[in-house]
């Protein structure tokens, strides 16, 4: 099995600890104990950082199009042949099952090569001016060096997003990953410098969150940014954007409703759900989380989806046949007891799971709950693991109603046979995201974000790269 690194900064195509060479523990969430270190970053490295991105972003966009395309499905194969070991480090540090690791890995290197494409189809327009001689026409040129702010859940495939989009566009970045799983993404961004980027156009940093953020964000060289994260701390970040005058997309929380109407495929949609709800432990911001199950079939529906529950095979990612690892930090282990606690004090129902498994890392029961109030904190917050909530409606009106009732607005799910239910669900379900009768979420080709407070701008689809572009409208007479 490969070693697990201790994860060095990476600035101005240099590997290196930091300037006072501190560092962070890394944890294993398996067993609660420490595997490696991080390097932490201080202003001095980050203004060395700013200042290689500045010069960075000078070289890569004047680096033709065609180029950069070329070196970034040079660096899609590097990441391929390496997936191996990457993945081994992310089950390592994060604790997801080998295979989910190793597929994360190998779908990054398809997200590089679709932006790779899109790089060469980042062209503006030729209007038709008012007189003959008039030729009037959009350029659409990379707004700047990027701050990205990434986080643990899925250390890969959230990074990856922002650094193909902003190198495809000819964008310099400053990558800030989450601290709790560093190596993975400096795997990601070593296929990179492997692969010939230029010094500067990627750098990668790690130290105290909020300090980088507010270090980076204000600061002149950067002029966009991106961050995927809780809601709070993208409102926050938001705002410090919004004072400085700097693009932002925001990826954040969500509460994904999956409505089962009466005349749903309750086998297919059961096994769907139980493999999206569990996946990643259910800290995924997609996650199907508040069942909103049409009262005829919602026992049916109920007994299937906790049988599927109850068969989730939990362990250390790196064993065989395990499908849900433990989640990623012990932070989450009283959050969700504590969530669970108040839903059964208010009288829901706990049909399966519920608690911590053994006193060794950081592992969880896949956890169902029925019949919860409206008040109860889980049915309001992001849980953020592997509970999933039950509840049943009498009307397709009052389910959108429950559907619509938070302010989040990221993915949604629907299970209906009918198509006049089918069209409804996606007219009138607020998200940036519904999947009706599958799981179809987070192909490179497809957009890949949400509205209200799930955030602003995609990470996917044709439009992803609109975030890092400016349009410059250029009209000559003669
Ligand atoms: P958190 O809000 O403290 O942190 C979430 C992420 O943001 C982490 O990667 C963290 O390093 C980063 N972060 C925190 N404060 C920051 C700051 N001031 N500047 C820049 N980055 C900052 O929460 P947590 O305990 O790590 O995770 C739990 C919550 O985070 C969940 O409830 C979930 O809503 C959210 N989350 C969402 C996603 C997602 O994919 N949208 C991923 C991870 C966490």
């Amino acid at each position: 099995m490969p070693a697990y690194p201790d994860t060095l900064l990476l600035i101005d195509g240099q590997r290196r600890p930091s300037n006072s060479g501190r560092t962070l523990p890394v944890f294993n969430p398996a067993t609660a104990k420490p595997i490696g270190t991080v390097a932490w970053a201080d202003t001095s490295d980050l203004d060395q950082a700013l200042d290689a991105s500045a010069r960075g972003f000078e070289t890569w966009r004047g680096t033709p199009a065609y180029e950069r395309a070329k070196l970034m499905r040079r660096a899609a194969d590097i990441l391929r042949s390496r997936a191996d070991e990457i993945a081994t480090w992310m089950t390592l540090e994060q604790g997801k099952p080998l295979e989910q690791s190793r597929l994360e890995t190998l779908a990054g290197a398809d997200i590089i090569e679709w932006f790779a494409g899109e790089a060469q189809r980042a062209y503006g327009q030729v209007i038709p001016g008012r007189a003959p001689d008039i030729l009037q026409m959009t350029l659409k040129l990379p707004v700047g060096p990027v701050a990205a702010f990434t986080p643990w859940n899925f250390p890969i495939n959230q990074a990856v997003r922002k650094l193909s989009a902003a190198l495809a566009a000819g964008c310099s970045i400053i990558v800030k990953a989450a601290e709790e799983t560093p190596a993975s993404p400096a795997g990601l961004i070593g296929a990179f410098i492997d692969a010939g980027i230029p010094a500067g156009v990627v750098n990668l940093v790690y130290g105290v969150p909020a300090d980088i953020s507010e270090y980076l964000i204000p600061h002149p060289v950067i002029r966009k940014i991106s961050f995927t994260g809780s809601t709070a701390v993208g409102k926050r970040l938001a705002s410090l954007a919004g004072l400085h005058m700097k693009r932002a997309t925001m990826e954040l929380g969500g509460h994904a409703p999956v409505i089962i109407a009466e005349d749903a495929d309750l086998e297919q949609a059961a096994k769907t759900m139980v493999a999206a709800k569990f996946r990643n432990a259910g800290q995924i911001c997609v996650a199907p989380t508040r069942f909103l199950v049409h009262e005829s079939v919602a026992e049916s529906f109920t007994e299937r989806f906790a049988d599927g529950a109850r068969a989730i095979r939990v362990g250390n990612g790196l064993d065989d046949g395990v499908d849900m690892g433990p989640l990623a930090n012990d932070r989450r282990i009283p959050a969700l007891e504590a969530m669970i606690n108040d839903a059964t004090t208010r009288h829901a129902r706990l049909v399966t799971g519920g608690r911590r498994i053994g006193n060794e890392g950081w592992f969880f029961e896949p956890t169902v709950l029925a019949d919860v109030p409206t008040d109860a904190r889980i049915m309001n917050d992001e849980p953020f693991g592997p509970v999933a909530i039950i509840n049943r409606f009498a009307s397709l009106d009052e389910a959108i109603g429950e559907a619509n009732r938070l302010p989040y607005g990221l993915a949604a799910f629907g299970f209906t046979r009918s198509s006049a239910t089918a069209t409804r669900l996606g007219n009138e379900v607020l998200a940036g995201m519904m999947s009706i009768n599958h799981y179809g979420l987070a192909l490179p080709e497809v957009p890949f974000g949400g509205t209200r407070d799930s955030g602003y701008g995609t990470e996917g689809g044709s439009e992803a790269l609109d975030a890092y572009l400016d349009t410059r409208l250029v009209t000559r007479k003669g």
